[in-house]
């Protein structure tokens, strides 16, 4: 028995052309499809992601922006800022990656579904807001994944966390006013994109369903597994997620060339451990989605390191020391959230 489903779209994910020197690039893919090819996909089973429909892509972006990056794509692309690029077939490889979301949350919650999963594409999609791409990103995968399980599967509540280098601003925003979600977030700062103070914990109904927790340029394993092992841990299970979503960046590692954060390999399977023995103890799904991670080593690497952890059932770190930073987010959050 496979340990679960890998989304992916290998062909759409190579064929969005980021142009010469762009490091959000095609050889990524390539890097993990080979690591996939070699290593059997790690005991997984690899599946092909659909596309988006135009329903769970405009449950999070508006129809006009959709089809305003679609146009692009048909016009044969361009630069939609200084790090944004699309080329003609983009759009498509968008769809496909918040495509792979949709059925990797369907996968999850489905009847005796598997205990884990991936969706492993590009481009990717946390910095994406409703209506502006932006930092490599277009549609928001892993919040159309979120979004759809409050829709189509009735959830109340979804869990997302981002352990990518960079602070998740189109998540939090597009979930700012949501108590549905709650948007957990470890990133260096200040450092693109400049959002993700801890005191942005979220507004209106959504009050304290954001939690950020700024750290520090050089921030390691004994951070980052920290923020999961004594943050993360003990607010879900006071608040009861019913599907734990992590978009999976790998740029904190010490090899990427684009951060200055300092998680090893190793940090990634502590992390990835403590994630499913939480979603065991809860008794739901937990899905990764694929975002950055620039070093093709330490990319290629880390979603090895994520997917044997996961699959072994067993990990993480609750030995290890509690970091201020957690311990400050959780008092923080949990006099928010009562
Ligand atoms: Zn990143």
């Amino acid at each position: 028995m496979p340990h679960g489903p890998l989304f992916a779209h290998f062909s759409s994910s190579l064929a969005h052309d980021t142009g010469p020197g762009h490091p959000e690039r095609a050889d990524r893919i390539t890097a993990l499809a080979a690591a996939l090819t070699e290593h059997s996909a790690f005991g997984y089973e690899l599946r092909e992601s659909p596309l988006a429909s135009d329903a769970q892509l405009t449950a999070v972006h508006p129809p006009e922006y959709v089809a305003a990056i679609e146009a692009l794509c048909a016009a044969g692309g361009g630069a939609i800022d200084a790090d944004t690029v699309v080329s003609a077939r983009s759009g498509e490889a968008a769809r496909h990656a918040a495509g792979g979301v949709v059925a990797l949350v369907d996968a999850l919650l489905a009847t005796d579904g598997p205990p884990a999963g991936a969706s492993l594409h590009r481009p990717p999609g946390h910095h994406a807001e409703r209506g502006r791409a932006m930092g490599f990103c277009l549609f928001n995968s892993v919040a159309v994944g979120a979004q759809w399980a409050l829709d189509h599967h009735g959830l109340e509540r979804v869990l997302v966390l981002d352990t990518d280098v960079h602070h998740g601003n189109g998540t939090n925003a597009i979930f700012r006013a949501e108590p549905r979600v709650l948007f957990v977030s470890a990133h260096q700062f200040p450092f693109y994109p400049g959002t993700g103070a801890a005191s942005d914990v979220g507004s209106g109904a959504g009050r304290g369903t954001t939690v950020n927790v700024p750290v520090p340029g050089g921030s390691g394993d004994e951070t980052f597994c920290s923020v999961v092992e004594h943050l993360v841990l003990p607010l879900a299970r006071a608040w009861r997620p019913q599907l734990l979503l992590v978009s999976a960046g790998f740029d904190a590692h010490r090899d990427d060339p684009l951060a200055g954060c300092a998680v090893t390999d190793a940090g990634y399977a502590t992390m990835a451990g403590s994630l499913r023995r939480l979603a065991d103890e809860l008794g739901v799904g937990l899905g990764f989605v694929l975002e950055g991670g620039y070093e093709l080593g330490a990319l290629t690497r880390g979603v090895q390191a994520t997917l044997e952890a996961v699959a072994s059932g067993a990990g993480g770190a609750p030995e290890l020391a509690p970091h201020p930073l957690a311990v400050e987010a959780l008092e923080r959050s949990r006099a928010l959230l009562g």
